[in-house]
């Protein structure tokens, strides 16, 4: 049931007659059959809504529904899905201001941050929708008298697994390219996290797609999460979350032989040559950490500064975070706001305690902000004279807490940038082009940023080097993720060829 008030108010904008959270499927809400599952607000440490995990029998039988999805959606032709996946964008935007608050309130996110992320949201299923009618195969030159041509065809049922501290931008960014490669969806959000994942369903079916293509599984990882990954009706899983989910996950679905994209946790190193632009580099090291509190896969985590401007760049910095608005996620001005869960908030913590007991210098933040007496607020925090051994250094921490490491030159700062299990992103800062460009291909990631951080765009592949995954989102090679190509042979010859015919004439 929802029982916050204002947060009532929002759902029953997308879901009037009902006031239940359950799991979206065949059009409507069905409750779970599972344990009963908490939301809390972050920023009261309040209740917000309890609602039942789906189970594994209900999650089963949804990845049923969906296989049964498919014809109808196949059926449509190419242009007919990019026009629906075009409404689902436009929907979007109308639903903007509700499913932003949405997201802040239960995300605990800055409003205006969740404004942009639901924008680009709309961004994806309109990027998605113009290549609908351009996803063409390819016919080949073989060297017999065949017509040999390729087809990219969908996968059937794609289960996409979402985590909480990106709600409805990760269900976008797996959902879009899904549909638009002609596959039906089941998607499931976090537990923390359900309801901008639920209210996108509901708009994307009201937008025209039909039922059973995009269904939602509300519930726990362990039990509804592992039951889907399990489905003999999915026939691909794309998993965004941490890397020991992502292991277990692709554990589990190696015993179906389903394959995986997993989009995974960072340690990513923002690299800082005395030579940069000093405000820019500030500035951009602040986003690179604080933006989402910290709990951004691709956060800059890892501050690597050149020796000779550490200290003049560590002061800069301090003085521009302890600037920064901490506050309520509905506030305009607020710049950060809570961490997600308390869970979280605790581990943020015990992190920046390991790095207090292994010698880094706590010179902004370290704990609770003042004046926040509730909440699960965490200052900005930056960790001085840390080294890479460190544990803060090594663990993705998930919250605003960066390590600020000295380095004397390039290779060293290639070296530190790489001596890491992780390769999501990096940034390099200097006014040199060459060594920007150098620095650029030596880092060991899927995204690096040259002088600025944290830029992403629906049009560009995103993804993980080592440990940080496999497989990409976004672009056209997300699109080609979400199909598996035929290779069909047309024999031509006007007579029987001879022998078996099966070898080429070479
Ligand atoms: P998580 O791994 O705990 O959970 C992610 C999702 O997996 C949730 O929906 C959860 O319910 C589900 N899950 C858990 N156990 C499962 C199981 N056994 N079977 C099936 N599903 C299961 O991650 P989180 O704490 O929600 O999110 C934070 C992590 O996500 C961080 O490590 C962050 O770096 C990562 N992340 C990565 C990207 C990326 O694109 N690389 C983007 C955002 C977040």
């Amino acid at each position: 049931m929802i029982e916050q008030p204002r947060l009532g108010d929002l759902w029953g904008r997308i879901f009037t007659g009902t006031r239940s959270i359950g799991s979206f499927v065949n059009g409507k809400l069905v409750e779970g059959e599972g344990e009963p599952v908490t939301l809390v607000d972050p920023a009261s440490e309040t209740t917000l809504a309890t609602y039942r995990d789906a189970g594994a029998a209900l999650a089963l039988q949804i990845t049923d529904s969906a296989a049964r999805g498919v014809p109808a959606w196949q059926a449509l032709t190419a242009s007919a899905r990019g026009r629906v996946l075009w409404s689902i964008g436009a929907a979007l935007r109308r639903h903007l201001a509700t499913l932003a608050e949405m997201e802040a309130i239960v995300a605990g996110k800055p409003i205006r941050d969740c404004k942009v992320e639901v924008e680009k949201v709309a961004e994806m299923f309109e990027y998605y929708a113009g290549w609908c009618d351009k996803l063409a195969g390819d016919v080949l030159p073989v060297p017999s008298g065949h017509l040999n041509y390729v087809r990219r065809e969908p996968y059937g049922v794609v289960l996409a697994i979402t985590p909480w501290n990106a709600p409805i931008f990760t269900a976008g960014w797996n959902v879009a390219p899904a549909l638009a490669a002609g596959n039906a969806v089941v998607l499931k959000p976090s537990e923390f996290t359900p309801l901008t994942s639920l209210a996108l369903a509901k708009l994307a079916c009201e937008a025209g797609l039909p039922e059973r293509v995009l269904n939602v599984v509300a519930g726990l990882g362990a039990v509804s999460g592992q039951a889907l990954v399990q489905s003999p009706h999915v026939r691909k899983v794309c998993f965004v979350g941490s890397v020991p989910t992502g292991k277990a996950i692709a554990r589990a679905a190696t015993e179906t032989l389903k394959p995986c994209v997993l989009e995974l946790g960072g340690k990513s190193a923002n690299i800082v040559f005395a030579d940069a632009d000093m405000s820019r580099a500030v500035q951009g090291a602040q986003a690179a950490i604080f933006a989402g509190a910290g709990q951004s896969c691709v956060a800059g985590s890892r501050l690597l500064v050149q020796r000779g401007a550490y200290d003049r760049f560590l002061e800069a910095f301090a003085a521009a975070s302890r600037r920064l608005v901490v506050g309520a996620p509905l506030d305009p001005a607020t710049e950060i706001g809570p961490i997600a869960t308390r869970q979280q908030y605790e581990r943020v913590d015990a992190m920046v305690a390991a790095g207090r007991a292994e010698g880094a210098e706590v010179i902004a933040g370290g704990g609770r902000p003042d004046g926040l007496a509730r909440g699960f607020y965490f200052a900005p925090t930056i960790l001085a004279k840390a080294t890479n051994a460190m544990r803060v250094a090594r663990e993705e921490i998930f919250g605003p807490v960066v390590a600020a490491i000295p380095f004397d030159d390039e290779a060293e700062a290639i070296a530190l940038a790489n001596d890491t299990s992780f390769g999501l992103a990096g940034g390099v800062w200097t006014a040199d082009v060459g060594r920007a460009h150098r620095v650029a291909a030596g880092v060991q990631a899927g995204t690096v940023w040259i002088n600025g951080y944290k830029t992403i765009h629906v049009m560009s592949p995103f993804g993980g080097f080592r440990q940080s995954g496999y497989g990409r989102s976004s672009g056209r090679e997300a699109l080609l993720e979400y199909t598996q190509t035929k290779s069909v042979w047309v024999e031509t010859a006007a007579e029987p060829p001879k022998g078996f015919g099966y070898a080429p004439e070479g």
